[in-house]
């Protein structure tokens, strides 16, 4: 799965809109103590579905909005859009007509989170099973926050467990089985 493109709006520090392409290969972001760098790999993990604000670093979700600064006002509204490569049609069936995704995510102060995919409404839940087997996703071990490695080796061993069936790819078909059970 190839991210081409991420965009974000009101999302942390990044107040006004922000385009960041990423080409194909390996991508560097280099820049002073808290200029941003984390915030942008946790707008990543947040457009894929993170639900956590504690692994976003804030107390509620709303802590991902621009809180303002003494020259700006706060926002109400954040947006972090990605845009993932789906020549390959590996994307799920619903979505699988379009070359390229665009996923959405949305929250407005004190009302939540809204999802979209190529313009549609979608759950929450679509979303993490668009990226649930491509070793991405908002819990895969491919992102390792600041501070995480230390977690990990002091795991206990279900938690373990949990990050090697993720490394496995069967954490996809986990969601997948607990999805076909409700119906
Ligand atoms: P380091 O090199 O120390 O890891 P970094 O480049 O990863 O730094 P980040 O942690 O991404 O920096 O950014 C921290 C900055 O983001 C801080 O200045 C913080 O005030 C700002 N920030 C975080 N959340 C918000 C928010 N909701 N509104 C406004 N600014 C925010
Ligand atoms: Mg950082």
């Amino acid at each position: 799965m190839q991210f081409t493109r991420l965009r974000l709006s009101g999302f942390k520090s990044f107040v006004d809109p922000t385009e960041l392409r990423i080409d194909p290969g390996l991508t560097g972001i280099v820049g002073p103590n808290g200029c941003g760098k984390s915030n942008v790999v946790e707008a990543l993990r947040w457009v894929m579905g993170e639900n956590s604000a504690k692994s976003m670093r804030g107390s509620g979700m709303d802590d991902v909005i621009f809180a303002g600064t003494s020259a700006r006002p706060p926002r109400n509204l954040a947006d972090v859009t990605l845009t993932v490569a789906n020549e390959a049609r590996t994307a799920p069936a619903a979505f699988n007509d379009a070359d390229t995704l665009e996923v959405s995510r949305r929250i407005e102060r004190a009302a939540g989170s809204a999802y979209r995919i190529n313009g549609r409404d979608v759950r929450a839940q679509d979303v993490r099973l668009l990226f649930a087997d491509a070793a991405t996703g908002a819990h895969s071990p491919a992102l390792v926050s600041q501070g995480r490695i230390g977690v990990l080796i002091t795991a206990k061993p279900a938690a373990r467990r949990a990050i090697l069936e993720e490394a496995a790819g069967v954490s996809g078909l986990h969601t997948r089985r607990k999805e076909a059970e409700k119906r």
